[in-house]
């Protein structure tokens, strides 16, 4: 058996549905047979195809492969592949640019917060905003959908690109674009807050409001006005990469950093946007270790909280999983869930992060769960500071209107 550098084989591990009943296998077994055959033969068949679209997309440093005549019954481990190589860190932290920020500035921290943990069940936060452009999950995204876009050549420097956010992926794709020397143009929703435009504009990007309040129900104009000006929409909600570099990174750093001090979630809680981030999460760790329950988050009807939207919008990868629930939560109750964190561990997080918070403290009453738990925190909570005023003077009616 010899084993080939993953990057050296070229294939397109999009779209997923061609082999995720192998991706599936693979996380389950957490081991595979090696692939028959070697060089461009390989790629000519199916099953073996599909095994390093798989072994490629949760990210495997080698693919096994071995020769026409030996033994395909011996299984080798995923351990054996170098499956940690990209969630691992050497501690020294010195980048050439700021792309490998993105791409080797991992694992993002795990930290236990006592705000939300009881006697039986530890609460550990995956903090998303240590990502250098968006300060937010949505910076693996970006930078993903991008790479590839580059690789597969569907995107060349001056070119532009046209996405549908209601705030983080497009300051990723805006950071990332800048440094590469694209162009970009984000569509915001009504929602957003309105000091998020000069975000945008500072870091030289086009902004385009529209009327609606809902990010996905943009998508026909932009896909119209980029077909008519050339340009590429990447589309987080659509594009399965926005999956594979969470099951590929995300799901993997959470079970590297926990498997570090010899422990694993029994619950883990996230928001629900484009279901990207919770989708990968639970195809990871409910095929890996089966008991683990995943609760998503998601807006009470009629409310608006930011980075959130519901499961009834569409989801793609929502429907590939099978998650043990769904919390609602109003805006008012995600702001509560802000100021426990804030003032209990100090940190201040996003208005998603509190909604997750909040139904973490409520899944706790209801359930009867001990052990370890894992929260995703999308963002930090600076960058809402338009819709924390009007939410604070509510709160507490003696604080001033800085205004
Ligand atoms: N929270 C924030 C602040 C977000 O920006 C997003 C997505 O944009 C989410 C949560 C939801 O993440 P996902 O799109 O992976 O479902």
């Amino acid at each position: 058996m010899r084993l080939f550098e993953a990057d050296e084989i070229k294939v397109n591990i999009v779209p997923m549905d061609d082999y995720l009943d192998v991706l599936i296998d693979v996380i389950k077994n957490w081991s595979v047979s090696p692939v028959r055959l070697s060089g461009d033969e390989v790629l000519k068949q199916e099953d073996s195809l599909k095994k390093i679209k798989a072994l490629k997309a949760i990210g495997v440093k080698y693919i096994p492969i071995i020769e026409r005549e030996q033994d395909q019954s011996v299984r080798v481990s995923l351990d054996d592949l170098g499956v940690w190589d990209n969630v691992k860190n050497d501690g020294v932290r010195v980048y050439q640019n700021v792309l490998d920020l993105v791409a080797f500035d991992n694992p993002t921290p795990l930290v236990a917060l006592k705000s939300l943990s009881t006697d039986r069940l530890k609460v550990w936060a995956k903090l998303e905003w240590y990502h250098p452009f968006s300060l937010s999950i949505k910076d693996r995204v970006s930078w993903f959908m991008l790479k590839n876009a580059l690789e597969a050549r569907l995107i060349e420097r001056g070119k532009k690109i046209y996405e549908a956010t209601s705030t983080n992926t497009g300051l990723g794709l805006a950071g990332i674009s800048n440094y590469l020397g694209l162009k970009l143009r984000v569509y915001l929703p009504s929602t957003t807050q309105r000091c998020i435009d000069h975000l945008f504009t500072t870091l030289g990007a086009e902004v385009v409001r529209k009327e609606t309040p809902i990010t996905t129900s943009m998508l026909r104009a932009v896909i119209l006005d980029a077909y008519r000006d050339g340009a590429i929409v990447l589309n987080q909600y659509e594009n399965d990469l926005n999956f594979i570099v969470h099951l590929q990174y995300t799901a993997k750093e959470i079970d590297y950093q926990m498997r570090s001090i010899g422990r694993r979630p029994s619950l883990i809680v996230g928001g629900l946007g484009t279901s990207g981030h919770l989708s990968a999460l639970t195809l990871y760790f409910k095929n890996k270790y089966g008991d683990v329950k995943v609760y998503g988050v998601q807006p009470r009807e009629g409310e608006v909280i930011p980075g959130l939207r519901r499961v009834e919008h569409d989801m793609k990868w929502l429907k590939m999983v099978n998650i043990d629930g769904i919390v609602d939560v109003a805006l008012r109750e995600a702001f509560e869930g802000v100021l426990i964190v804030a003032r209990g561990d100090g940190i201040l997080i996003g208005p998603s992060a509190g909604a997750v918070a909040f139904a973490i403290k409520r899944l706790i009453n209801d359930l009867d769960i001990e052990g370890d738990a894992v929260v995703v925190i999308p963002d930090h909570g600076a960058k809402y500071i338009e819709l924390i005023q009007s939410l604070i003077t509510a709160t507490c009616p003696d604080t001033h209107d800085a205004g």
